[in-house]
């Protein structure tokens, strides 16, 4: 993918406090493009605690993880805005003209008048398995998500894992590659029961394999695998074939690329000023987890509040020469038409 797109604000971070901001910069007729590495909206409320209730949102008493990523979805719904999931913003570079180009690790390349760090904790990446020699294999036989499911096409897969990723992907995959192999290190599973049933039922029926135990040795040349050892329960190794593995050993949170950006950081957080949110590059905001100023509290209605001001101070860049005219959504027609209810 080489196309150039072109638009207002490139919000990096598809969190809570990135969402927020779509609306807040819908309202000034601002057009939004998400970037984010998780494949689905919600940033931690989504990742880490979708079913855990939160009790400081204003106005909801109580509301999930979840429900507030889905509500937060329906709200921004009117302003369009495009999602590009499975990307990492490892680029951000000044244009000539004033605006700016954000690069990422699958080829997009986005430019856009401002632009918004909504980066949370850092990025989400998956956990590296405790294998030796793991990193040759990386990229070539070795993933740890699936871009495209053709790339899994008879091959002799290792899934390794217990929780909804490794499961989900078994049973996507199971009908395509040559022999899927679960490996789990307890006969015990984090995934949802109806999806272990059905991996459950394709052991029984012969079309798959399950084994109990742990991956300790990689065996292949040049990045290609060709075969895995299992240590078992009663300590006793077991050789498997092995062209493709996907290891589900959950994500963390790393800081990543923002380092690199040429912002200036605090602590690994990006200091702002209370205005605008802008950090030490004009037309550069940050909002949510990721800034810092002095009483900064970590909490999504801060992050909400950040991305109101963040949008009017974003409207001056991409307006310049318009004035900005301050009204209520409840009693403004030209904000309800934005919203569609008028
Ligand atoms: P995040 O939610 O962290 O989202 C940032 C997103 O940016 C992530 O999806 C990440 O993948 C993406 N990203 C980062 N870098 C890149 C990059 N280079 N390229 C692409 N994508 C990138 N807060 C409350 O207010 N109330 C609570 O009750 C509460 N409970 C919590 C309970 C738990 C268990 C946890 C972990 C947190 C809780 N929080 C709570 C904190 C709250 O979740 C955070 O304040 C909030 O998620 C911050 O939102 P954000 O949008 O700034 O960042």
């Amino acid at each position: 993918m080489t196309d150039t797109i072109s638009t207002d604000v490139a919000i990096i971070g598809a969190g809570p406090v990135g969402l927020f901001a779509v609306f807040e910069l819908g309202l000034l007729d601002m057009k939004c493009h998400l970037i984010d590495i998780l494949d689905k909206p919600g940033g931690q409320c989504a990742e880490l605690y979708p079913e855990k209730p939160i009790y400081d949102i204003p106005a909801w008493p109580v509301i999930s993880g979840q429900e507030l990523t889905d509500k937060l979805m329906e709200q921004i719904e009117p302003f369009g805005p495009t999602f590009h999931y499975g990307h990492m913003v490892e680029r951000l570079e000044r244009l000539p003209d004033g605006g700016f180009r954000v690069g990422t690790d699958q080829g997009l390349v986005i430019e856009a008048k401002v632009v918004v760090i909504a980066a949370g904790g850092g990025s989400f990446q998956p956990k590296r398995p405790p294998i030796g020699g793991i990193e040759a294999y990386e990229g070539t036989s070795v993933f740890y998500s699936v871009r495209q499911m053709e790339a899994f096409r008879d091959a002799n897969l290792v899934i390794v894992g217990g929780g909804d990723s490794a499961l989900d992907w078994t049973l996507s995959l199971q009908p395509i590659a040559r022999r899927v192999t679960l490996i789990h290190r307890r006969d015990a599973f984090r995934a949802a029961p109806d999806s272990v049933n059905k991996m459950r039922a394709l052991v029984e029926a012969g079309e798959m394999d399950l084994v109990l135990g742990q991956v300790t040795d990689l065996k292949g040349e040049s990045g290609q695998l060709r075969e895995i050892t299992v240590t078992d329960l009663e300590k006793a190794e077991r050789v498997i074939a092995c062209d493709r593995m996907l290891p589900f050993f959950g994500l963390t949170m790393k800081l990543g690329p923002v380092a690199d950006w040429g912002i200036n950081l605090h602590e690994n957080l990006i200091p702002v000023d209370t205005e605008k949110f802008e950090t030490s590059e004009p037309g550069i905001f940050a909002i949510g987890d990721i800034n810092w100023y002095p009483g900064k509290l970590k909490l999504i209605l801060s992050g909400f509040h950040e991305g109101a001001l963040m949008a009017q101070a974003a409207y001056r860049i991409v307006y310049p020469d318009k004035r900005l005219v301050f009204q209520y959504t409840t009693s403004s027609t030209s904000l309800q038409k934005k919203l569609g209810v008028a």
